[in-house]
């Protein structure tokens, strides 16, 4: 059986919906294929922070933009995704982390880019009263925020339904082959055929560049890993990222306390898995209770781990193959690509359809890793 459409998208998470969701807008026919079901990776297991502090600036044109269209997202999807902008914040707890924090801020402004500022201690207390005595200040962004991964990707999901998109889960791409004009991907069953290819396949998107033809050098996998604690009184708004530790801390909607940051577990990509390491589990406690003492009263109620592609360079890769036109890369998010998930989907639309974006992704191409030896392949690979 084959099942033919104008665009392949393969892989159900956030990305992958979002670029879908954007092709079907632009009026194509779309099938999206996702090998277990939606959000079952990274995007149902992301912290959902939504930050343009402390971006590369190869992801800050595609990060502000995607803020704004964060601060209006119910007009994308239909729901507020639960977003809510109290901010992020960078706290620092010494002067040396001060004056380079400071320094960081200042080169912004003299690009003309004023989304960050600096406040001192009392700003910072009034905005967190629960944070340690010792913290100097703080690097911010006022309108940064955090929003709720499930209710994303349900209203994404949802969105790209009624915008016409084909889902098929349980469909793991194996084969993959260009022949003339059409992409044709397989599952060892049916074929899958059209003319344009999304590959947003996370942690597994590497390979699907391969079988493209694509040689896309990546970083080990990252397998990040978050704590929640009980629920507890409302006792802080911003987001709180640390400077010297590995930390990011936020009180949820429903009063839980996420812990994460970017303390890793371990990767096991070939079985679809991630597990947590209690050592390192227990580094973001501790950084944790450095930041706000109080949370070392809190009980720990769940932990967990997922997985995701890194690049070399810890930037995203966005942007078409040098190869060929018709095939888009979307990954390597490297444990910050929930924020992106908006405006990386209209780039999508935009360079499979117009050959060029509105939105300034050069930084992000993925042929700033290539080496240009590869090419198409004729007949097909199989994972
Ligand atoms: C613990 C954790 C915390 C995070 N916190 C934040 C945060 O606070 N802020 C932020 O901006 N980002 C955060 N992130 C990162 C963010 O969640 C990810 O960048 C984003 O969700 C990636 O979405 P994706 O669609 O690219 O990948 P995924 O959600 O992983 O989706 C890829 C999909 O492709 C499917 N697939 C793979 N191979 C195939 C195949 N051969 N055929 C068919 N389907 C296939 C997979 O099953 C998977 O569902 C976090 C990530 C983790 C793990």
């Amino acid at each position: 059986m084959t099942v033919t459409s104008d665009v392949l998208v393969v892989g159900g998470g956030l990305h992958g919906l979002s670029a879908a969701l954007q092709l079907a807008r632009r009026g194509l026919s779309v099938v999206l294929l996702e090998r277990r079901h939606i959000g079952r990776h990274s995007s149902g297991a992301s912290a959902a922070g939504v930050r343009t502090l402390g971006r590369a600036r190869a992801e800050l044109p595609a990060s502000l933009v995607a803020m704004h269209m964060w601060h209006h997202i119910a007009d994308l999807v239909g729901d507020d995704c639960g977003f809510e902008a109290n901010g992020q914040v960078k706290v620092v707890e010494t002067e040396d982390q001060w004056r380079q924090q400071a320094s960081l801020v200042a080169a912004l402004r003299e690009d003309g880019l004023v989304h960050e500022e600096m406040i001192d201690a009392v700003t910072l207390r009034a905005l967190a009263p629960a944070i340690a005595h010792h913290c100097l200040g703080a690097r911010i962004v006022r309108d940064d925020g955090a929003a709720d991964p499930h209710r994303t990707l349900a209203a994404f999901h949802r969105s790209a339904l009624a915008a016409g998109v084909r889902i098929h889960e349980g469909v793991g791409v194996r084969t993959l082959e260009r022949i003339e004009n059409v992409w044709r991907a397989g599952d060892g069953g049916t074929h899958y055929e059209a003319p344009l290819l999304v590959n947003a396949a996370g942690a597994w998107a590497g390979e699907i560049a391969e079988l493209a033809g694509d040689q896309i050098p990546l970083a080990p996998p990252k397998a990040s890993m978050m704590i929640v604690t009980e629920r507890t009184a409302p006792f802080l708004r911003p987001t709180v990222i640390a400077t010297g530790r590995t930390l990011s801390f936020k009180q949820t909607a429903q009063g839980t306390v996420l812990i994460g940051g970017g303390q890793q577990g371990w990767a096991d990509v070939s079985n679809e898995t991630a597990h947590v390491d209690v050592l390192g589990l227990a580094k973001s406690a501790a950084a944790a209770v450095a930041i706000f003492p109080t949370a070392g009263r809190l009980r720990i109620v769940r932990s967990w781990a997922g997985l995701e592609s890194n690049s070399p360079d810890g930037v995203a890769i966005a942007g078409l193959s040098p190869r060929s036109p018709s095939l888009m890369h979307l990954f390597g998010f490297a444990g910050h690509g929930f924020q992106l998930v908006p405006s990386l989907g209209v780039v999508a639309a935009e360079l499979l359809l117009d050959g060029r974006s509105s939105i300034d992704i050069d930084g992000l191409a993925p042929a700033r890793l290539m080496d240009g030896s590869a090419g198409p392949r004729r007949t097909a690979a199989r994972i």
